[in-house]
């Protein structure tokens, strides 16, 4: 192994990769299983990253080495291949079996660069093979935008165009459109699938410029059948590249091709964006994808743990479910998380070890409300002042909403009643416990009064 290797613009390219990485999995994801990995070297286009355990090396092999390898190609044109090794130096020298530290003919396993004969799909960015539809679950908040993506992977002639998908991180849009492309490739595999990010497309359209290549790079998007761009926010306020892009989608549009597309906002509110680009985008069917809720929360860890084919007990499941809402990269890295630790110590999964392992994750989430934050919120709601919330009146039409404010402290913080007494005006522990009990009685007998708190708790989540 050649220290040199490891300084210097190489490890600053893997910097890059993990950084990149790291957005798009999540940071309990990257803690678990990024984190631990080495760069070694690189040579003849061979990148060499090394992993302190076996485990570790199948796991990363067969969850991320093909998105580092084109990553890493990304960064780095020469880039064709990733092995991942096991390095057992790192490890608290656990096994004297596993091979010496310096040896480098540990088993490799890794990921080769497409060499991209295709014309097509030398534009196309890779398809993840996990996100299918099969694997999309449905639910209340995506049951629209699933629908809507089905039915352009499934038409035979476009019907609405673009198809315009948007919605908050980590909440399917790219899963929807990698599922609309394999659908559409297997079915119909003479229909040219295009499908690649928006930065992506600018970084493309760049380049031909400097090479004075556009008409190149016209003629190989104008020549696709269905073109799907993903997170088109990021070509908001790049003006030529928004102008190149707004041709392309006319004349693809004219020519009766399929475009999808999807971004973070609604084409009308995405900033930057050209007013006549807006209203070519509102033209088709704009689906959003909202928020998840507890029941789809559930759903996903349930079919991501068949998946992985291990038995989650149902409360670590539920207990994930209520404590992770920001979205579902980080619902996945947690479920992975624990399911890594329970096979690495050989322990069963519990409520306690998962609480264990997730220990900052669940802190990092506790943190999003805070008690001010639920006070301020449920005082608005029902119309009373913030400073009821500590005062010592029991009127029913102040005490019923600090009851309120308290339930959900408990619910979604992770202060202790004591804690929670304190904050409002300085109550016993045992004010909090009555509290809780009291409104969860009425959430079973009164539907409206639960739809309220039900409300609250996702205003406060989201
Ligand atoms: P986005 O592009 O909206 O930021 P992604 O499509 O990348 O989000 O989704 C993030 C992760 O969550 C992916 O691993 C994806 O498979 C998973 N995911 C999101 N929604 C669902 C769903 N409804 N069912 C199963 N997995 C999902
Ligand atoms: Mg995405």
């Amino acid at each position: 192994m050649t220290k040199a290797t490891r300084d210097g613009p190489l490890q600053s390219q893997w910097d890059a990769v993990c950084g990149r990485l790291r957005s798009e999995i999540g940071e309990a994801a990257y803690q678990s299983w990024l984190k631990p990995i080495t760069f070694r070297d690189m040579s003849d286009g061979e990148v060499k990253l090394s992993v302190p355990t076996r485990f570790m090396q199948d796991w990363v092999v067969a969850h991320y080495v093909d998105r580092l390898c084109v990553l890493w190609a990304g960064e780095n044109p020469d880039v064709r291949r990733v092995d991942v090794l096991v390095q057992p130096e790192h490890a608290s020298q656990r096994s004297v079996e596993d091979a010496p530290a310096s040896e480098p003919s540990m088993r490799a396993v890794g990921s080769r660069v497409n060499g991209g004969e295709d014309p097509g799909n030398d534009i196309s960015a890779p398809l993840d093979p996990r996100f299918t539809f099969k694997r999309f679950v449905v639910g209340k908040p995506n049951e629209f935008a699933h629908a809507a993506a089905r039915r352009v992977a499934e038409a035979t002639h476009v019907s609405f165009n673009p198809l315009f998908l948007y919605g908050g991180v980590g909440l399917g849009k790219t899963h929807l459109m990698h599922a609309i492309a394999w659908n559409i490739r297997r079915s119909t595999p003479r229909r040219n699938v295009i499908y690649l990010s928006a930065e992506k497309f600018m970084y493309r359209f760049i380049r031909a410029l400097r090479e004075q290549n556009t008409v190149d790079f016209k003629e190989q998007f104008r020549s696709v059948d269905v073109l799907m761009i993903d997170d088109v926010q990021f070509i908001a306020g790049k003006d030529s590249t928004q102008e190149e892009f707004f041709h392309t989608f006319n004349a693809l549009v004219d020519q009766g091709r399929q475009i999808v597309l999807s971004a973070d906002k609604s084409p009308s509110n995405l900033e930057g964006m050209e007013e006549r680009l807006k209203s070519r985008l509102n033209c088709g069917l704009v689906a959003d994808i909202h928020a998840t809720t507890y029941e789809l929360r559930v759903g996903i860890l349930e079919s991501k743990a068949d998946q992985l084919g291990v038995k989650v007990p149902s409360n670590v499941l539920e207990f994930l479910a209520h404590k992770i809402t920001a979205n579902v990269r980080e619902l996945e890295g947690a479920l992975n998380r624990i399911v890594a630790h329970a096979q690495l110590v050989g322990r069963e999964i519990t409520l306690e070890t998962t609480q264990e392992v997730l220990h900052d994750l669940l802190r990092a989430n506790d943190r999003r409300v805070t008690i001010e934050e639920i006070q301020k919120r449920v005082a608005e709601h029902f119309n009373v002042r913030i400073s009821d919330m500590h005062s010592a009146r029991r009127a029913r039409s102040v005490a019923r909403p600090r009851q309120v404010a308290m339930y959900l402290a408990k619910q979604l913080t992770s202060r202790s009643l004591p804690e929670i007494g304190r904050k409002f005006g300085g109550r016993d522990h045992t004010t909090v416990m009555h509290a809780v009990r009291k409104v969860e009685e009425l959430r079973e007998r009164d539907a409206s009064f639960a739809e309220d708190v039900e409300l609250l708790r996702r205003m406060l989540e989201g």
